[in-house]
């Protein structure tokens, strides 16, 4: 089963992705830590996506798309994924598809996490306070808010379209979130 989550910054992606890997054994792959992760081993793609990452803007679609392909060719997606910040645009949405395609397989779900602007608001400032990830900053925030509008927003028809997607309410607390996600995953 690859599932995918889809959702403003603060939307509870990250949390959500790791009750289902704990859940359901589906592997978490977050374009976001990947990218942090390469960063801290200094590597090339780190400092590339580095730039962007602090403006708030996104890395190109051709790099992310490199570095997913390259992550979920890995022996351990091979049972299933639930991808978590990714695909971001319709580009990397229709690479996606058919780079599953040629393995003969297919995105079943997208959950969609509604989650109003305040509340995205108020949970990245908290987040900002806690972990003070540099892109959590409120200049930083407002520009992946319009990022999240401009390019990813256009992926709810797009899988409206593939008759996947799955709207779920955000606003709950992570437990309740978790059950209606599960429930819209049980009819799979
Ligand atoms: P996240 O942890 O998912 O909020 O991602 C942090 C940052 O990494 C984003 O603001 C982008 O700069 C970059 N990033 C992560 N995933 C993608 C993606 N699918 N496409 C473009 N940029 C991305």
């Amino acid at each position: 089963m690859d599932v995918i989550l889809l959702g403003a910054p603060g939307a509870g992606k990250g949390t959500q992705a790791q009750v289902l890997e704990e859940h359901i054994g589906l592997v978490h792959v977050a374009s976001g830590d990947l990218f942090r992760a390469a960063l801290r081993r200094g590597t090339e793609l780190g400092m590339l996506a580095k730039s962007y990452m602090d403006r708030g803007e996104l890395v190109p679609d051709e790099v992310v798309i490199r570095m997913i392909i390259e992550r979920i060719s890995q022996n351990d997606c091979a049972s299933g994924v639930i991808f978590d910040g990714f695909p971001r645009t319709v580009a990397q949405a229709e690479a996606l598809d058919a780079m599953l395609g040629r393995h003969g397989t297919q995105i079943d779900r997208v959950i969609r996490l509604e989650v109003n602007s305040q509340k995205l608001i108020d949970r990245v400032a908290k987040r900002f306070a806690e972990e003070g990830r540099k892109d959590d900053n409120p200049e930083s925030f407002k520009i992946r808010l319009q990022a999240y509008t401009d390019q990813t927003a256009p992926l709810i028809p797009y899988y409206e379209k593939q008759g996947k997607l799955v709207g779920v309410d955000g606003m709950a607390d992570v437990d309740a979130v978790a059950k209606s996600i599960a429930t819209a995953l049980d009819n799979l």
